[in-house]
């Protein structure tokens, strides 16, 4: 592959795990600029891209870079300021220019008083049984806010339409009445505004602003687990907006009474309204996905390419379309469409992704960070309930998913007699079918280790 054709592959493939306004931020005007023996040298127009790129997103770019050609395993960033300035539209390329228009529409689309990006729409959003319940809530509510579920809350695992949803809500909702004030805020955000605001000493003025919101969407309320304060904050924002039947609306990627560490009384208000999961896809309904992106860029693929990519991406919906762009890019840098057998090719990574492999260390890592625990807690030698369970859990994992024998599951806990392991495998399984808050939590665990 050319340095350039390789560069806008990890582009477009960035641009599914990164949000927009980081990846036009810290990947406009990069580019490879020279590849020798197992190193990439890509130049940035400044000294931040190159921190940036080197310190978070390094890891990211490293592994699309290999999936497309295994010989890379190091990345070198090269300040170039020439590259700052965006070179004009006409000396482009027709994909260039594509990339080019992409990142300005979703620069500035993004309203910066309400946090919602137009492109996040109820007619661009699929439905089939997978999330059908969440999206006939998410209807009723963005129709008449405040009156129908209070709070409504979505839950399910990354990539699978929620931001979208929630987003579409907030569009729809200004859409109908361009005077109802409407918030989107990450939980990241949120938790960073309460921290700034007890650093300034303006709370008040936080709280006050807080409360002349007629509508507040929070996603991924999971990342307040363990933030105490934040999670008062939220609590007495969430009573004054509820009393005033101002509409609340959450995202996480668990129900309520999963998310460790979260205040038993914000956990009863995130129950008092509607939940609703979305799970994955099947078959039918990632075709149509497929289909419905390509009429939206009125563009054309095969019905056996099509056929092909929902068949084997199937680990979520921004896995499906970071599949779709890049047979686009295929297409646009080749001028035709690509065959079924380059389409193979092309679609390597996404289809033997190493992610599809349980280990020790990621079912160890999934079990940890789900109930919020440190690794070592696990291995400690202690009858805590909040320890034992999950435990049981990790070894039953291990049993399950990789077949470990009962002695080599006691020696990776210590060497304690193979009798423990017995009885936690045993134990989770009995429950397992009888607990359906267990049942929800291993497999929302299993989904983690599978899907990266
Ligand atoms: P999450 O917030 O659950 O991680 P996102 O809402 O960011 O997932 O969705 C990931 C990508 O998949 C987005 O580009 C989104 O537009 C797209 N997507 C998700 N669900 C659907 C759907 N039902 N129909 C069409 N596109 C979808
Ligand atoms: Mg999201």
């Amino acid at each position: 592959m050319e340095n350039k054709e390789l560069w806008q592959s990890v582009l477009a493939q960035v641009q599914f795990h990164i949000s927009k306004a980081n990846f036009a931020t810290w990947f406009q005007n990069t580019e490879i600029i020279s590849k020798k023996d197992d190193m990439v040298v890509v130049s940035v127009p400044n000294a931040f891209s190159e921190e940036w790129l080197n310190n978070k997103y390094n890891k990211l770019i490293l592994k699309i870079l290999h999936s497309a050609d295994e010989s890379i395993k190091k990345i070198k960033y090269v300040i170039n300021p020439q590259a700052a300035k965006t070179p004009s539209a006409k000396n482009l390329s027709p994909v260039e220019k594509l990339n080019v228009e992409q990142l300005n529409f979703e620069e500035f689309k993004i309203d910066k008083e309400t946090n919602l990006n137009p492109r996040y729409a109820f007619d661009n959003f699929v439905v089939g049984s997978f999330n059908e319940l969440a999206h006939a809530a998410a209807l009723s509510v963005a129709e008449n806010p405040g009156l129908t579920y209070n709070p409504l809350f979505i839950y399910g695992g990354v990539g699978l339409g929620k931001t979208h949803l929630l987003q579409a809500m907030g569009n729809k909702i200004i859409e109908n009445s361009k005077k109802k004030t409407v918030k989107y805020l990450s939980s990241e955000k949120f938790v960073t505004g309460v921290i700034n605001a007890i650093r300034n000493h303006n709370i008040d003025a936080f709280k006050t602003n807080l409360s002349l919101i007629d509508v507040l969407i929070l996603d991924d309320v999971q990342f307040l687990a363990g933030k105490n304060k934040t999670q008062e904050e939220f609590f007495h924002a969430f009573n004054s907006l509820y009393e005033k039947n101002k509409q609340i609306i959450l995202s996480s990627d668990r129900p309520p009474n999963a998310i460790p560490e979260l205040e038993e009384r914000l956990k009863s208000r995130f129950e008092g309204g509607m939940i609703a999961d979305i799970t994955l896809p099947d078959y039918e309904t990632r075709l149509v996905i497929l289909k419905t992106k390509l009429q939206e860029k009125r563009v054309e693929l095969s019905d056996e390419v099509l056929d092909y990519t929902a068949s084997n991406v199937k680990k979520n919906i921004r896995e499906l379309e970071g599949a779709l762009n890049r047979l686009l890019i295929y297409y646009k840098m080749n001028n035709n469409p690509p065959t079924l057998e380059i389409v193979k090719k092309l679609l390597k990574s996404y289809i033997f992704s190493p992610f599809d492999i349980a280990n020790y260390k990621k079912i160890i890592e999934n079990v940890v960070k789900f109930y919020n625990l440190e690794e070592k807690d696990l291995f400690e030698a202690t009858r805590k309930k909040e320890i034992v369970r999950p435990r049981q859990i990790a070894m039953f994992l291990l049993r399950n998913e990789l077949k470990y024998s009962f002695p080599a599951i006691a020696r990776k806990f210590g060497g304690k007699d193979h009798t423990t392991a017995i009885y936690a495998c045993k134990k989770i399984l009995q429950e397992f079918e009888q607990n359906n808050k267990l049942t929800e939590e291993i497999n929302l665990i299993k989904q983690r280790i599978y899907s990266g």
